[in-house]
């Protein structure tokens, strides 16, 4: 019995359990739910129309911020139900990515509400990932990396498909959720921090804590696949892994750089720099590699902001039973 591959889950059997951590995960999103017409957008729309209240380069944020998450998420999701959902055959893992495409769809459903509210012009919005290199690069990045199992007859029989398809849960947990849609969570977190666009502050700060959950789902995955199939992870497969995050860092500084140039916001480029570096060696860390920037994170209020009413922040909790499994007490109660 495996969390991948597992030939015998037809039909899907989800009791007695074997991984309470993705229960666990269920839970927390269960915990955390929420729409995005719960937020008011009125000052929002008050800030946009006004002719004072934001700067170009703060619009341009804005803007960009908008353009690479709307397109973003659809992209996460495609690969959620066409490619994780199909080879992670263990129930309960299955039960939280139903639960996690379904938060996906909120965060898509965002950025529409979004744009109707404001006024945006979906054209502009929704080709930024063709049209804004910083865009462009991040998105052709990782699904450049999964090109070879989106392939239909793709199947995982050995060693080598084993490790194309962590090196695809890498691309879109690890670095899709876990790295590129970090600076953009600072900026907007940060214009809220400036008493500007409140409302999509709110919807960032909702966005990030379901994400962050996605996140350590996604770790604890493909730390489990690692756990039972110790063979994959051999010292070539773990450079190639540590040279994708450097290439990741390297493309969300350029996108940082571009949205949130020098001093906007009160943020230097050095500050964003050190930012992507932390959130990168956080990254390795989770996936047991070893970290390789070691700096300070310049953003201290990132981590302590979902304070909110609802579930704690995944993002600094460390989970380590990744092997703790045969338990039976499946009703449990957190
Ligand atoms: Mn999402
Ligand atoms: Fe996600």
């Amino acid at each position: 019995m495996g969390i991948i591959r597992d030939s015998k889950t037809d039909p899907n059997k989800i009791l007695p359990m074997h991984y309470m951590w993705a229960r666990k995960y269920y839970k927390g999103g269960i915990a955390n739910n929420w729409t995005p017409e719960e937020v008011s957008m009125q000052r929002d729309v008050e800030q946009w129309k006004s002719s004072t209240a934001l700067t170009p380069q703060e619009r341009h944020l804005i803007l960009l911020n908008l353009g690479f998450f709307s397109t973003a998420e659809s992209l996460t999701a495609n690969n959620l139900v066409l490619t994780v959902y199909r080879h992670v055959t263990n129930p309960e893992c299955r039960q939280y990515i139903l639960r996690q495409a379904f938060e996906e769809a909120v965060h898509t459903d965002t950025f529409i509400y979004c744009c109707d509210t404001l006024g945006l012009n979906p054209e502009e919005i929704y080709t930024m990932y063709e049209n804004v290199d910083v865009i462009k690069a991040k998105d052709e990045f990782v699904v450049d990396l999964t090109k070879s199992i989106l392939d239909p007859s793709f199947d995982i029989v050995d060693i080598k498909t084993t490790q194309q398809f962590v090196h695809d849960l890498i691309g879109y947990y690890v670095i899709m959720e876990g790295i590129f849609f970090y600076a953009g969570f600072a900026m907007m977190l940060s214009l809220r921090r400036h008493n500007k666009m409140v409302g999509i502050g709110q919807q960032f700060e909702y966005i990030m804590r379901d994400e962050s959950l996605h996140l350590a789902f996604g770790c604890d995955l493909i730390n489990t696949i690692k756990a039972e199939n110790p063979e994959i992870w051999t010292h070539e497969f773990q450079a190639e892994i540590v040279c994708l995050i450097k290439k990741a860092v390297d493309l969300e500084i350029d996108y940082a750089m571009n949205a949130c140039p020098d001093g906007l916001l009160g943020i230097t480029s050095r500050q964003f720099v050190e930012y992507v570096q932390h959130i990168a060696d956080r990254r390795l860390e989770r996936i047991d590699l070893p970290t390789l920037y070691h700096v300070e994170n310049p953003f201290p209020w990132m981590s302590q902001s979902t304070d909110l009413s609802k579930e704690k922040n995944f993002f600094e909790t460390r989970v380590t039973e990744y092997q703790t499994a045969g338990s039976l007490d499946w009703d449990d109660k957190d």
